[in-house]
C-alpha cells in the first residue's frame, strides 16, 4: 500500500473536477479526500501502486471535458494511513490564488434536455446550468471558486438544490451556480418601461418581438438588443436607435439548420458554431439572404447558449442579437445586483433603446461581450477574444511572470502573465470613452486583488498619449515599478511571433490603422525584421497627411483630399470642404502625417465612390473589401521608392494610377479589386526587400488590416509561392486586442525601452 499527495494546476475548478476524481478513485478502489485550494485542486490517494498508476493514467487522459490539466505535481506521503473511503473536502483558502477560472460555457445537451422535459423541476427554468455549463468567469468576484465568491451568494439553495449539491451522483454536485424556479434568480419582463403583471415573462418577450418590437435583453456577460430579422423596418428602428450605426448586426440562429438557409457553412464553421464556447462565427451570405443586417459579404451567426435564448428562439428560426453597446463602448451591464434591478441605470439606458426588457437579478460580475471569429485555414481567426475564451491563458514558451501588459487603446485589453500562462482580458472597448476607461481600471483591479495575480513590472505602447500608456506611467510612479515601452508595431509583430510560438528572427508584416513610431512619426503599413528583443523598419508607404488629425477616421473624404492634393490633383476632389482642406494641408495646419495602411483603404474607398463620411473606424476599408469583384485577377501597378534602408510605396503617384483607371470607364468594383490586388504585390515586395536585406523567410502578419480576408487569403498564398513561410494569428486577436500579448513577451525577452 502507498499513499501519495498530488497538486493539480489548471482549470480545474467549476469544470466537475472533484466528482469526477470522486469517481475515479471508486472506480481504481482507492481511498482519501480531495479538496479545492488557491492553487487549483489538492488530493492524498491510497491503494495499490498498480491502482494509483492507473488512476493517474484516467486523470490526464480523460479529464471532464471543460477542464484543462497545465500541471500535476506528485509527491509521496510518509505511510498509508488505512483509510476507508473517498471524501471530498471543505476548500482551503490559505496562500495565494493561482488557479485559473473556467470561461462560461454554453448549456450543455443534458441540461437542454431537462429544460424541455415537462416533468423535469427545472422545465423550461431560464437559469438551469450543471458542473459542465452555465456562467463561470462572468459571475466570478474572487478565488476559489466557491459559490460565496459568485453572484449566485445571493441566491440561498433551497433544500432539493443543496441535497443534489451535496450528492456526488448528480450533474449538480458542486456546481456553484447551481439554482432552480424557487431558489434561483428571477426573470421579469418590463414592457415599455413597466413591469409586466404577465405570468410568463419570455412568452411576453416573445409577443414583443414577434409584433417587430425592441427587446433588450440581460444576458451572460451583458446586455443583448433583440428584434426579428426579418423585419426590415425593426432593423432599420434599430440601426435608428442605435445612433445610425452601419456595423454588421450579429444575430442568432435557433440551430445549424437555420443558419444554413443565410450562409454557407463548412464543418469546421459548424463546429465552431456548436462549440460549448459559442462564438459569433463570420459565415459567408446565401445570395437570398436579407440586406440591411450587414453590408459585406458575410453574416455574424451564434446559436443560442443560454437556457434564456433556447427559451426564447422556440418562436423565432433567427433574431438579431446585438450587443446594446452605443459606438465603441464595452457590452453594458448593472453593477448592483440582488433584487432592486428595476433602480438599475444600466436599465434606464435600455429604456431609450428598446420597447421591452428581459431582464433577470443574477449580477452580472465580468462584463464580456460575444467572440467573434472567422474560420481560417482551419484555425480561429478572431476579431474579438471574448466569452468562452477568457480569461483562459494563451500558454507561453517561456516563462514570463509578473508582467502586467497594458495593451493598446482602441481595442483595448491587457494580459498578465503567470509563468507560463499569460492572462488576456476580454475586449475593453475604446478607452476614450470615460466608462470604458473605469471598466479597463477596474478589471486590471479585479485580477489582481480577487485573482491574486501580482505586478512586479510594467509594459506599455510608446504612445505617450494613449491612456493605457498614462496608466501604466501612474501605476509605475506610484508603486515604483520598473515600466518598459515598446513600439506599437513591434508588439503586434512579437503578438503573431507569440500565437506561432515562434523563436528567433522574423519579418513582421505589420499593416494597420495607426501607431505611434521611434521616429515620433505615426506608422501603419510597416514591414519589419526583428525578434523579441529588438527590431528595423525596413518598408513602409509614404505618409499622408491628415487635415484635422482624428477627424479623418470618419470624414474620409478628407483623406482622398490630402492624397489627391499631394498628386498636384486637388481640382478632383470633391469633399465639400475641399478649399480649407487645401489651405491646411499647403500650411501644414493641423496636418498630422501617417504611413497608415487603414487610412490608405479610407482613401481610396471615397475615391472610388463618393462616399465622405463613414459611422465607425475602418468601414471605408470593409465596404472596399465587400464591393470588390471577386473576379477580377488584375492590379494595378505600384510605385516604389527607395529612401536609405526603406521601401517606400510612393502614395502620391499611386493615386493618379487609381484615378485614370476610373476615368478611363473602369467600374468601380473592379478598381476596388485591382487595388486591392496592388496591395497584395506591395506586402509581396515589401516581404522579398527584407528577405534581400536579411535573408529571412518566416513572416507574422499582424495588426487590423489583416481582418480584411482578401488581403489575408491572397498574401498568405503570395508569400508561399514566393518561398516565403506566411503565419497568422490563431489565439488572439490580430487587432490591437492582442498587442498586450507581444507586450508580454517583449518584456520577458528583454526588449523595449525602459520609460524614466
Ligand atoms: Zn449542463
Ligand atoms: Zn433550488
Ligand atoms: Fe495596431
Amino acid at each position: 500500500m502507498l499513499r501519495i499527495h498530488l497538486q493539480i494546476e489548471g482549470i480545474v475548478q467549476g469544470v466537475g473536477f472533484r466528482p469526477f476524481l470522486h469517481r475515479l478513485a471508486h472506480h481504481y478502489g482507492l481511498a482519501g479526500w480531495c479538496r479545492n485550494t488557491v492553487f487549483g485542486v489538492e488530493l492524498e490517494l491510497e491503494g495499490m501502486p498498480e491502482q494509483l498508476a492507473g488512476f493517474r493514467q484516467a486523470l490526464e487522459q480523460q479529464p471532464p471535458p471543460m477542464a484543462q490539466i497545465s500541471h500535476i505535481r506528485q509527491t509521496p506521503c510518509p505511510r498509508p494511513l488505512g483509510e476507508t473511503g473517498f471524501s471530498i473536502r471543505e476548500s482551503c483558502r490559505e496562500g495565494h490564488p493561482d488557479t485559473l477560472i473556467s470561461p462560461d460555457i454554453a448549456t450543455c445537451p443534458q441540461c437542454l434536455a431537462e429544460l424541455r422535459n415537462p416533468s423535469d423541476r427545472r422545465w423550461r427554468f431560464p437559469f438551469i446550468n450543471c458542473t459542465n455549463c452555465g456562467p463561470r468567469f462572468t459571475i466570478v468576484k474572487a478565488l476559489p471558486y466557491d459559490r460565496d465568491m459568485t453572484s449566485m451568494s445571493v441566491f440561498p439553495m433551497c433544500p432539493d438544490c443543496e441535497a443534489e449539491y451535496h450528492d456526488i451522483a448528480t450533474r449538480r454536485y458542486h456546481a456553484q451556480p447551481d439554482c432552480c424556479p424557487v431558489c434561483g434568480p428571477d426573470l421579469v419582463f418590463y414592457a415599455h418601461g413597466r413591469e409586466s403583471d404577465r405570468e410568463d415573462p419570455i412568452a411576453q418577450a416573445k409577443a414583443f418581438l414577434s409584433q417587430g418590437k425592441i427587446v433588450a435583453i440581460k444576458g451572460l456577460g451583458g446586455y443583448h438588443l433583440a428584434c426579428r430579422a426579418d423585419c426590415p423596418d425593426t432593423v432599420a428602428l434599430l440601426r435608428q436607435r442605435k445612433r445610425r450605426d452601419e456595423r454588421p448586426f450579429a444575430l442568432m440562429c435557433r440551430d445549424t439548420e437555420a443558419a444554413k438557409k443565410l450562409c454557407f457553412l463548412s464543418d469546421e464553421e459548424e463546429a465552431r458554431l456548436t462549440s460549448p464556447r459559442a462564438p459569433i462565427v463570420l459565415l459567408r451570405k446565401r445570395p437570398e439572404c436579407p440586406s440591411g443586417l450587414s453590408q459585406t459579404r458575410e453574416l455574424g451567426i451564434m446559436l443560442p447558449y443560454t437556457p434564456i435564448h433556447h427559451l426564447l428562439m422556440e418562436d423565432f428560426e433567427t433574431l438579431v442579437m446585438t450587443s446594446m453597446n452605443v459606438s465603441d463602448q464595452p457590452t453594458l451591464c448593472d453593477l448592483g445586483y440582488g433584487r432592486k434591478m428595476a433602480r438599475d441605470p444600466i436599465q434606464e439606458q435600455a429604456r431609450n433603446l428598446a420597447d421591452g426588457l428581459l431582464v433577470h437579478d443574477r449580477q452580472i460580475v465580468n462584463r464580456c461581450d460575444d467572440s467573434l471569429l472567422r474560420v481560417f485555414r482551419g484555425k480561429d481567426y478572431f476579431f474579438r477574444r471574448s466569452r468562452g475564451y477568457a480569461p483562459e491563458p494563451v500558454r507561453l514558451t517561456v516563462e514570463a511572470s509578473g508582467i502586467l501588459a497594458c495593451g493598446a487603446e482602441q481595442k483595448a485589453s491587457f494580459a498578465f502573465s503567470r509563468g507560463r500562462n499569460a492572462f488576456l482580458a476580454q475586449h475593453i472597448g475604446d478607452l476614450k470613452d470615460l466608462n470604458t476607461f473605469r471598466f479597463y481600471e477596474e478589471q486590471i483591479f479585479t485580477f489582481e486583488e480577487r485573482f491574486g495575480i501580482e505586478t512586479t513590472r510594467l509594459v506599455c505602447d510608446l504612445h505617450p498619449d494613449y491612456l493605457s500608456t498614462e496608466y501604466a506611467r501612474k501605476r509605475s510612479r506610484e508603486e515604483n515599478l520598473p515600466l518598459l515601452q515598446v513600439q506599437h508595431h513591434h508588439a503586434h509583430m512579437a503578438a503573431c511571433m507569440a500565437d506561432n510560438a515562434l523563436e528567433g528572427q522574423c519579418i513582421g508584416l505589420i499593416w494597420d490603422g495607426t501607431g505611434y513610431g521611434t521616429d515620433g512619426t505615426i506608422w501603419g503599413a510597416e514591414c519589419l525584421a526583428g525578434g523579441y528583443d529588438s527590431f528595423q523598419r525596413l518598408a513602409s508607404i509614404t505618409p499622408i497627411a491628415l487635415p484635422g488629425g482624428d477627424r479623418c477616421t470618419h470624414d474620409i473624404g478628407r483623406v482622398t483630399h490630402s492624397l489627391l492634393w499631394s498628386a498636384g490633383l486637388a481640382e478632383e476632389s470633391t469633399h465639400p470642404q475641399s478649399l480649407q482642406l487645401t489651405l491646411m494641408l499647403e500650411r501644414g495646419l493641423n496636418s498630422p502625417k501617417a504611413s497608415s495602411m487603414g487610412r490608405l483603404f479610407d482613401g481610396v474607398y471615397c475615391l472610388l465612390t463618393g462616399r465622405q463620411q463613414v459611422t465607425y473606424e475602418g468601414q471605408g476599408a470593409i465596404l472596399l473589401e465587400a464591393m470588390a469583384d471577386e473576379n477580377e485577377t488584375g492590379s494595378y501597378s505600384i510605385p516604389l521608392r527607395e529612401e536609405g534602408p526603406l521601401l517606400l510605396l510612393d502614395t502620391a503617384a499611386f493615386v493618379p494610377v487609381i484615378l485614370a483607371d476610373l476615368k478611363s470607364g473602369s467600374h468601380p468594383r473592379q478598381a476596388a479589386a485591382r487595388f486591392m490586388n496592388a496591395m497584395v504585390c506591395l506586402a509581396l515586395r515589401q516581404c522579398q526587400w527584407v528577405r534581400e536585406k536579411t535573408g529571412l523567410h518566416r513572416v507574422v502578419l499582424s495588426g487590423g488590416v489583416f481582418l480584411n480576408h482578401w488581403l489575408l487569403s491572397r498574401i498568405c498564398a503570395s508569400l508561399e509561392e514566393a518561398g516565403f513561410i506566411p503565419y497568422h494569428h490563431s489565439r488572439v486577436s490580430t487587432n490591437d486586442q492582442g498587442i498586450a500579448l507581444g507586450q508580454t513577451l517583449i518584456a520577458a525577452k528583454g526588449g523595449g525601452t525602459p520609460c524614466v
